[in-house]
């Protein structure tokens, strides 16, 4: 099971064959959207999901809450096939994908992949843009606001502890491993 926290610190628990499903907080009723390109182990929580796309605008699922994981690339497109799935008409099949750049917290980059209609970042048409905390992000109908504070925002409700007991994500060692 992966642990991680609400926006409002509730706990919650999800199957690891649960990624990519919305879920509804019975607390605060945010839904929220793990979403990451491979298979996490168990034991995977908050340090593992610490960036965050919240859709502020769209035809559908407004205010979910996108918690962005894993080290390969996130697909977005309009295809079902996608790593995340953004189903409008001014979406493309393949529109986006996001690359991670760092860890703790957590930095991404999105990159246009020759979508129809572009991507537009703070109202300017981008090629790519490493994401910075508060952008606002135009994908077709859909306009989705970017956080990389989740693990910050949990830290400060929570107990402080030190990076060995749990604020670095787990797959860092995996993806230094991978990289050398
Ligand atoms: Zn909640």
């Amino acid at each position: 099971m992966i642990a991680v926290s609400c926006r409002c610190a509730a706990p919650r628990t999800v199957a690891e064959n649960s990624i990519g499903q919305a879920f509804v907080c019975k607390t605060c009723g945010t839904t929220t959207r793990l979403t990451c390109a491979e298979r996490l182990k168990a034991g995977s929580g908050d340090g593992d999901f610490d960036a965050a796309l919240t859709i502020i605008f769209g035809p559908d699922r407004i205010g979910e809450r996108i918690q962005l994981g894993g080290i390969p690339d996130i697909q977005i497109g309009k295809s079902p096939d996608r790593t995340l799935c953004l189903n409008a008409p001014a979406v493309s099949r393949a529109h986006a994908r996001l690359v991670r750049v760092d860890f703790g917290p957590s930095r991404w980059r999105i990159v246009d992949q020759r979508s129809t209609n572009g991507i537009f970042v703070n109202e300017r048409r981008i090629a790519e843009h490493t994401l910075q905390e508060g952008d606002v992000v135009y994908i077709g109908n859909y306009v989705l606001q970017f956080c990389n504070a989740v693990s910050r925002e949990a830290s400060q409700r929570q107990p402080q502890v030190g990076p060995e007991f749990g604020a670095v994500p787990s797959f860092e060692v995996a993806f230094k491993i991978a990289s050398a």
